[in-house]
């Protein structure tokens, strides 16, 4: 029989970092709190038996305040899991501990994976594991999950552990007595047995989520009330502070008997950086050049260097070699065209642009493994704060530049539901990844000069726009106070080799397999649909096409904004299925390869009409797998239809600005 254990920590202790090493699967691992927001997992063969092995989201305690917590309180509440892993960070071990004794009062068999041991040691902490194991009455390995080190031992010692049930410790002076009591009366009810101390706990508690789902009979609640009302006798506090104070007596006196800390506490490396980089005077400017830096590398020399290597290998020498193999393979022309103007226009067209969204991700992953992403988080906190609104918003946020579906996701992070439901409406305007190609196409065509400048600006328009849409709706629908911010700043950690390439293989994996499924399914669609009209003849001008008859009809909407071209418009709506798709749409309806498509699209749009029209692919209505997930994470059709009309009616508002201001400006010049 299999067995199932749970990898329950706090935020950011190394849970991921543990369960990829223990596992050898490629969970994403990030600096900061709120990366893993679903439970993930995967197995360890050891002695010719498996355990399966589940990544939970971080918690700080077993009273859960937003639904990923819930999410893993939930888990080790169920049946599933024979025995837990609690990875615990060595350099922060008493908040850690809290958890601990909480998941030591539910218990199931357990063991104790101390992390960050090599932190430890640079910082001159001793941790004498053997007493603290006596102590908490639970094995403790010391272990580093980033170096690997000691993860056998860890192996074996859950192994081995699988099947023996906690003792209770004696711990939680003074309130023991009471937890014990209620846990006796509860034997009569159905919860797991050796539970017990924990539901006793959370019920003295008053925790409501326990109090609601566990049915009391009489003479329990009884025995609950009168020992509740003793305890509360006692002192000044609520029950909560009085457990909770309890728990952390013990904690303390287990720390002070295991761990010796370096008599003078040097300042760390993370505190000496802080003092400059979220410095009052300079956090705002190293943010811009930073953000400058990265630009310039993705859309600058370097990035479109590579870019132009690509296209060259594509279009100057596999679509010649495809089509001279299908002429001497006898196939007739208009499989030659689809083939080479429809496939592989259409899919080399975005394929081109593999290495700039690599470039920019092996950045994110940097900017994300340093710990810096969440240090924007702060700074963005402070400016934010001023109108109401609340940086928390700002992690899930700052994900959705990598791509909107897990930013959506990583909402479960807000313990506000309104706010939960703002920032989900808030994410699509960080412009994702799958945008970049589109910029790159328009931004290198009709603004040479400037592109990185140009791409810049959309990036922050697209937060300037998120924050004004913001104020908008926590003046209207989403009316109230924000939840305070409590985002936690991780200690700067250098990126690993291992972990950089991990994500930029996984971009551009993901990259690829979009382009070669959806996009390649695409452009053949478009180009049948713009070779044949209405009654299946082949149209002599794609004017007359399906296609082009559908988008006549629709372009008089964005004539306004300056790009009511029948082409541009039927882009925007591929658009809708996958963003990159508005680049493979184009290269494919101008029957041009991406180079020509370039010079051509000066012809077409003027450069405010670009701009605009870029201007409008940054904020309309995120993609369909996106929307899919707020549809799911909000809960309801209406809910998502009506962020995705939200969002489209401001594209479509702040683009018709651009264009118009836009060109009466140049007229005035
Ligand atoms: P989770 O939020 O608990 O899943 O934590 P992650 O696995 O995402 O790791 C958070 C950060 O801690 C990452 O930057 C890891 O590289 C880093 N990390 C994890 N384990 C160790 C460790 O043993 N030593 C050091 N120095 N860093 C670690
Ligand atoms: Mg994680």
């Amino acid at each position: 029989m299999n067995h199932t254990i749970a990898i329950i920590g706090n935020p950011n202790s190394g849970k991921t970092t543990l369960f990829n090493r223990l596992t050898g699967s490629n969970q994403h691992v990030g600096n900061w709190p709120g990366v893993t927001v679903d439970r993930k997992t995967g197995h360890i063969v050891y002695h010719n038996h498996t355990i399966d092995v589940v990544d939970l989201p971080g918690i700080y305690s077993l009273s859960p305040f937003t639904q990923e917590e819930m999410i893993a309180r939930e888990y080790v509440l169920s049946d599933e899991p024979d025995g837990i892993l609690n990875i615990v960070d060595a350099t922060n071990i008493e908040r850690n501990l809290y958890l601990t004794m909480q998941l030591i009062a539910l218990g199931l068999p357990m063991v104790i994976a101390l992390n960050f041991i090599d932190d430890c040691r640079a910082q001159g902490i001793e941790i004498d594991c053997g007493a603290l194991s006596d102590t908490l009455g639970v094995r403790v390995i010391p272990i580093s999950a980033r170096k690997g080190e000691n993860m056998d031992e860890l192996i074996q010692t859950v192994a081995e552990n699988l099947k023996k049930p906690l003792r209770q410790p004696a711990y939680l002076h003074g309130v023991g007595a009471a937890v014990s009591r209620v846990a006796r009366a509860l034997e009569e009810t159905g919860l797991r047995q050796e539970s017990l101390p924990f539901y006793a706990l959370k019920l003295l508690e008053g925790d409501s989520h326990v109090q609601e789902h566990v049915a009391l009979p009489p003479s329990v609640r009884q025995t609950l009330e009168t020992t509740a009302a003793a305890l509360s006798s006692h002192g000044s506090e609520d029950n909560e502070m009085i457990l909770a104070d309890a728990l952390y007596d013990f904690i303390e006196e287990a720390v002070r008997r295991a761990v010796k800390r370096p008599a003078q506490p040097v300042l760390t490396r993370t505190e000496r950086l802080d003092r400059f980089i979220i410095n009052k005077w300079l956090a705002l400017p190293i943010f811009a050049c930073l953000m400058v830096l990265m630009f310039w590398a993705t859309f600058g020399p370097v990035g479109s260097f590579f870019a132009d290597i690509l296209e060259t290998l594509i279009t100057g020498m596999l679509v010649p070699a495809v089509q001279a193999g299908l002429r001497s393979a006898g196939a007739s022309a208009w499989v030659t065209g689809l083939v080479c103007d429809g496939v592989l226009g259409g899919v080399g067209s975005v394929v081109s642009f593999l290495p700039q969204i690599i470039i920019l991700f092996f950045f994110l992953s940097l900017l994300e493994d340093t710990g810096y992403l969440a240090r924007i988080a702060f700074i963005m906190d402070t400016l934010l704060r001023r109108i109401g609104l609340s940086g928390k918003s700002f992690v899930p946020m700052l994900m959705g530049f990598g791509c909107t579906t897990p930013a959506v996701m990583a909402a479960r992070t807000m313990e506000n539901e309104k706010d939960r439901r703002m920032t989900i409406m808030l994410t699509p305007f960080m412009s994702c990844g799958a945008k970049l190609p589109v910029y790159a196409l328009f931004a290198g065509a009709l603004f040479p000069q400037c592109a990185s400048f140009v791409i810049i600006s959309l990036y922050v328009l697209g937060i300037l726009v998120g924050i004004f849409a913001g104020w908008l709706l926590k003046k209207t629908i989403f009316r109230g106070v924000s939840s305070g911010f409590v985002l936690e700043l991780p200690p700067y950690r250098l990126p690993t080799v291992r972990g950089t390439l991990q994500n930029m293989w996984e971009k551009a994996k993901d990259f690829l397999t979009k382009a070669g499924t959806i996009i390649f399914v695409m452009s053949i669609v478009i180009w049948l649909l713009q070779n044949f009209t209405p009654t299946l003849q082949t149209a002599a001008d794609s004017s007359d096409s399906i296609l082009g008859m559908f988008g006549q009809f629709i372009a008089p909407v964005f004539a306004p904004l300056g790009f009511g071209e029948w082409r541009a418009s039927v882009s925007i709506l591929t658009g809708i299925i996958a963003k990159e798709a508005v680049v493979s749409t184009m290269s494919v309806l101008y029957g041009v390869d991406l180079s020509a498509l370039g010079g051509l699209l000066t012809s077409v749009f003027t450069p405010v009409a670009a701009y605009a029209f870029l201007v409008f692919i940054l904020l309309y209505m995120p993609c369909m797998s996106a929307f899919a997930t707020i549809r799911r994470e909000m809960g309801g059709w209406k809910w998502a239809a009506g962020a995705a009309a939200f969002q489209t009616v401001l594209a479509w508002v702040v683009s018709f600005l651009v264009y118009q201001c836009g060109s009466f400006l140049f007229h005035i010049i």
